[in-house]
């Protein structure tokens, strides 16, 4: 285990975006993203430069046995990123493509999101570089025990809490809880959110991050004056978000799914797809190709098909400056974290693509694990109507906020969500004399 400390890399140039042809750095991207808000805001430099920043961050290294008898080593991540409004919240990836950069980016984006839904929380994440899918259960309880017994001691209440993110589950929330437990001495499942109801969980957590996308995918068709109800709609990544996101946008607003893809694939059919049995053809198959009825298509294809409503809901970097000319979407609701790089912002908003941005439309995952932090705080449980009726009001009014800001501002929605929480994180940073 060693703590890194950021001196080191500030000195050191970030490898541009795309150099030499390899993928976007998403934490180059998250400091140019900040660099563009900080210069609208004029904001002061020592404020924008401590922004551009992870405040701490833990590698960590995981010796596992595994069922064959072997051990393996794997190779975590802790970023705390900024605390000045509340502890630090933010999932963990299970990923075998994760990188500390990732997890850097995912954590700022975490300290914007919770800033732009305004709850008392600062932005972290973490990560594992490891493959769940060819894992046992076994191997990801242990791995995640193992995760948490050197994680742990930054984790807490008051300073850091976890929760799921990509391939990471309810069952591998409840391990941690109980392992910090183990690790306390007295059960604090208050440390980990999107736990099993029967641990402390919220009602209406393993929805929230589509329904909190719904409700502003319903707001922006409002302010657009769109027709919503019977709207074709795609759905990029089949995964939590993608799954809810296609359900409750039939159920919420009238919606038609016509197209959904997967790591391995898409399918398309013009005439509707029921998402509900897309969602057991894909727990049957462990994909949604093959499903009776639909044309293949790739996940590029996906993207640039005629459909008013595009949601990507799986990884970073899929609407690119190499695509975005080519998307002929009305409204973006992007409930992945960081699908569109820059370069690709600026091409949607000159062609009038409404884009959703990522951590206002995905904001209501970490909206509802508040709830349930401040339900396990005080041990009293809500129903779930009540956590939607709460998570709608903070998503509507963040949506407002944020639209109203790119109109004053005459700024595409991503700036001006970054204007709304930056501004709300610098204004902490200032009142509590750090800067
Ligand atoms: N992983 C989710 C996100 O990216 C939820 C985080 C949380 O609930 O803390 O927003």
């Amino acid at each position: 285990m060693a703590t890194t400390a950021q001196a080191s890399q500030a000195s050191k140039p970030i490898v541009s975006a795309n150099g030499g042809g390899s993928p976007p750095n998403p934490f180059e991207i998250a400091q140019r993203q900040l660099d563009e808000a900080a210069a609208v805001l004029k904001l002061d430099p020592a404020i924008h430069e401590l922004l551009r920043w992870p405040i701490r961050e833990l590698h960590v290294t995981l010796p596992v046995k595994m069922d064959d008898g072997t051990t393996k080593i794997f190779h975590g991540f802790r970023v705390q990123y900024n605390d000045a409004r509340g502890p630090t919240k933010g999932g963990i990836r299970f990923h075998p493509q994760e990188t500390i950069d990732t997890v850097r980016a995912l954590a700022a984006w975490m300290t914007w999101k919770t800033a732009v839904v305004d709850i008392p929380l600062g932005g972290g994440k973490g990560g594992i570089v490891c493959n769940p899918k060819e894992m046992s259960n076994g191997e990801l309880e242990r791995l995640s025990r193992a995760y948490i017994r050197q994680v742990g001691r930054i984790l807490g209440l008051e300073k850091d809490v976890p929760a799921p993110d990509v391939y990471t589950t309810p069952q591998i929330m409840a391990w941690m809880a109980d392992e910090f437990s183990f690790l306390k001495g007295y059960n604090e499942f208050g440390v980990i959110t999107g736990k099993p109801l029967a641990l402390g969980g919220s009602a209406g957590r393993n929805d929230a991050t589509a329904r909190g996308g719904i409700f502003t995918l319903r707001e922006a068709a409002k302010v657009l004056n769109f027709p919503i109800k019977g709207a074709p709609m795609a759905v990029q990544g089949f995964g939590n978000a993608g799954q809810y996101a296609a359900l409750l946008g039939e159920e919420l607003l009238g919606c038609k799914l016509v197209a959904a893809s997967d790591s391995r694939g898409g399918v398309y059919n013009p005439a509707g797809i029921d998402p509900h049995a897309l969602i057991q053809h894909k727990e049957k198959t462990g994909s949604v190709i093959g499903y009776p009825g639909t044309k293949e298509i790739s996940n590029e294809e996906l993207l640039e098909l005629d459909v008013p409503v595009l949601i990507p809901a799986a990884l970073e970097n899929v609407i690119t400056a190499g695509n975005a000319g080519r998307i002929k979407a009305r409204i973006v609701a992007e409930l992945a974290n960081g699908p569109t790089t820059p370069e690709a912002d600026k091409i949607l908003h000159e062609r009038g693509v409404y884009v959703i941005p990522d951590f206002l439309c995905n904001a209501g995952g970490v909206t509802v694990s508040y709830f349930e932090m401040v339900q396990n705080a005080y041990d009293y449980y809500w129903d779930v109507e009540m956590v939607h009726e709460r998570l709608d009001k903070k998503m509507t009014a963040a949506f407002h906020t944020v639209h109203q800001a790119a109109q004053q501002h005459g700024v595409h929605n991503r700036l001006a969500a970054y204007l709304v929480a930056v501004s709300r994180v610098a204004e902490a940073v200032q009142l509590r004399g750090w800067v």
